[in-house]
């Protein structure tokens, strides 16, 4: 009996290792490339389909498609001077070259992927290259004051490049690694609460994702509004996390 725990444990410890060192071994290869051959759910190629707006966009991979948000720099709203010159920066970077993509965080608060986007074999960084010309604003918070995007924005203002020609405040609005505020507060209360757009994932196994979850729509199973099963633990499932 105690045979049997001990080597119970060890096999545990042991896959907890072999875990483990995946993990990092996965780190190191999406900082070179995502387009091997591994199947795990990290693997992303094909390309960038359409761009959203400035820094959000949507990736198409084998068998999923994810919309994603460039990690580490803000962009003028669509009122906001900038934003199309910002829009056009994005197609153009993203659209054109094969861009590589480190997750940085499954989900920011709207459901997207937040990630580091390479382009050109990894030789210009997408954010570092819209801050220092000042097409987009570096975001301190989300990148803990990332040194590159700290020294390519001071340069940016020096050289008063692009936001940083006029003296629009832009921080007035919204940041997208802020709440999003309720635009319908009754929505809210009613009982019946009517969401159209959100139809959740359920796998055959019974797990429940939401849309922007890695898993959504991966492998077996149906779209729903009325889910049954398990909520996933990193989405949150029915619960928004
Ligand atoms: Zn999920």
């Amino acid at each position: 009996m105690r045979i049997i725990k001990v080597e119970f444990f060890f096999s545990f410890f042991l896959l907890l290792l072999i875990s483990l060192t995946d993990s990092f071994g996965e780190l190191n290869k999406s900082q070179v490339s995502l387009s091997g051959n591994d199947a795990n759910s990290t693997q992303l190629k094909q390309e960038v389909i359409r761009v959203i707006k400035p820094g959000v966009f949507d990736y198409q991979s084998q068998d999923f498609m994810v919309r994603m948000r460039v990690w580490g720099v803000e962009f003028p709203k669509r009122e906001q001077p900038g934003y199309n010159e910002a829009l056009t920066f994005s197609e153009q970077k993203l659209l054109s070259a094969s861009p590589k993509i480190q997750i940085r965080q499954e989900f920011d608060l709207q459901n997207l992927k937040v990630v580091e986007v390479t382009i050109m074999n990894g030789q210009m960084n997408f954010s570092r290259e819209a801050i220092s010309l000042g097409i987009g604003w570096h975001s301190e918070k989300e990148s803990n004051r990332y040194g590159p995007f700290v020294i390519a924005q001071l340069k940016a203002k020096r050289l008063n490049l692009g936001i940083w020609a006029n003296n629009f405040n832009y921080k007035q609005i919204q940041s997208p690694s802020s709440l999003p505020t309720p635009r319908l507060p009754g929505m809210y209360n009613s009982q019946r609460s009517f969401v159209p757009s959100l139809s959740f994932w359920v796998t055959t196994f019974g797990k429940i994702h939401r849309p922007g979850c890695s898993f959504y729509q991966r492998g077996r199973g149906n779209l729903t509004s009325k889910p049954q099963g398990l909520d996933c633990r990193i989405c949150g499932g029915r619960n928004s996390k």
